[in-house]
């Protein structure tokens, strides 16, 4: 598996949680920031201009609805994916229309991924999101009419003031919208941000939020969404190729400012700085190798584990008597389990990950 990853970083306004690499814009993405990602890809090719025919290509922001379709043509061209490739575009309610989604399409994006965050208008308000739930509503639906039979949506847990109905009747929004796929995110107040700067007033303390977190797992259960990830939920055989590909430690190249690659076992990332982007060829900054501690934390995100012969026979790690009494200690407290050689977290224990990856590292 290769997947491609395009970073756009504009967006029509910053959210006041948000810490991505993006600016706020005016009108769209410049042709100069195409020009700069078609000549980075066609510096990664293998052979001149040869497209690099990624399995999986994944527009990423920032707000990548705020390219054109024919911008994005461009992009997918200049990719050539492989036939079947999955192509994910991220977009944000507000910047779509029945017409550019039917480009979107034509163009050759097959799944469409929405920041929906929440059912209440009130709190998209606070937290910055230029968009209302109708519109949510509206852009799911034309999604679909638009021939996207695989679409995602993005929900935001622990809110200020959050409840049970507020999270409820998102989920309930994403699903009766026809998404196949579903991220949900707790809140994370980040300190470059106006939220650091300020922290909304009614946050649900840590015990609160994790509540949030465990009521959304079992509503999505019942919704007919099977967790696959610590934060994502598919219909069957809806799971995120692209992402998949970064947990189970596959080839990924990042192109664009702050975007991260791993080819090889090698690391490597773009600083940020889209000026510098645009003007002259990217300079990639080392960032290590892919080690067996970086195995066992993203195995560990995934609902379906970490396999202990696999870690034995790629990564040459055997855990000792200690590591498996530790194990054993998670299994009893309901935080984990251990199938055959497979051990994996239960939705306990993604709450707790960290601690449990220091223990295990
Ligand atoms: S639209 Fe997305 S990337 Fe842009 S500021 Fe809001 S959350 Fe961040």
């Amino acid at each position: 598996m290769f997947g491609l990853y395009l970073h756009i970083p504009y967006c029509a306004a910053k959210c006041r949680y948000c810490d991505f690499y993006s600016a706020a814009c005016r009108g769209g993405v410049p042709d100069a920031y195409v020009d700069a990602l078609c000549r980075e890809m066609d510096r990664f090719s293998p052979c001149g201009s040869t497209p690099l025919r990624p399995d999986t290509l994944y527009f990423g922001g920032g707000t990548p609805s705020l390219l054109t379709p024919a911008q994005t043509a461009r992009l997918i061209d200049a990719a050539g994916p492989v036939p079947g490739a999955e192509i994910t575009l991220e977009a944000n309610p507000e910047t779509v229309s029945p017409q550019t989604l039917a480009a979107y399409r034509q163009a050759g994006v097959n799944r469409i991924s929405f920041g929906v965050q929440s059912a209440s208008d009130v709190q998209l308000a606070r937290l910055g999101r230029r968009h209302t739930a109708a519109q949510s509503r509206l852009a799911l639906q034309w999604a679909r009419e638009a021939g996207f039979e695989n679409v995602s949506g993005d929900v935001m847990l622990a809110l200020p003031g959050y409840t049970l109905d507020e999270m409820n009747a998102t989920l309930e929004l994403l699903a009766e919208g026809g998404c196949t796929h579903i991220s949900s995110y707790l809140l994370k107040i980040e300190p470059n941000t106006v939220f650091g700067r300020k922290p909304p007033e009614n946050l649900p303390d840590d015990d609160a939020a994790a509540d949030f977190y465990l009521a959304a797992v079992e509503r999505l259960a019942q919704l007919g969404y099977a967790q696959y990830e610590i934060s994502n939920f598919a219909r069957p055989g809806f799971e995120g190729r692209h992402n998949r590909n970064y947990w189970e430690c596959g080839d990924y190249l990042g192109l664009g400012p702050t975007a991260h690659s791993c080819m090889g076992g090698r690391r490597f990332y773009t600083p940020a700085g889209t000026a510098a982007f645009c003007r002259t060829p990217a300079d990639y900054t080392d960032d290590g190798t892919c080690t067996a501690e970086d195995f066992v934390m993203l195995q560990l995100r995934l609902t379906s584990g970490l396999s202990l012969a696999r870690l034995r026979r790629e990564w040459g790690v055997e855990w000792d008597a200690k590591k498996r009494a530790f194990a054993a200690r998670l299994c009893q407290n309901g935080l984990a389990r251990l199938e055959g050689d497979v051990f994996s977290l239960t939705p306990r224990g993604m709450l707790v990950q960290n601690s449990i990856l220091v223990e295990l590292l």
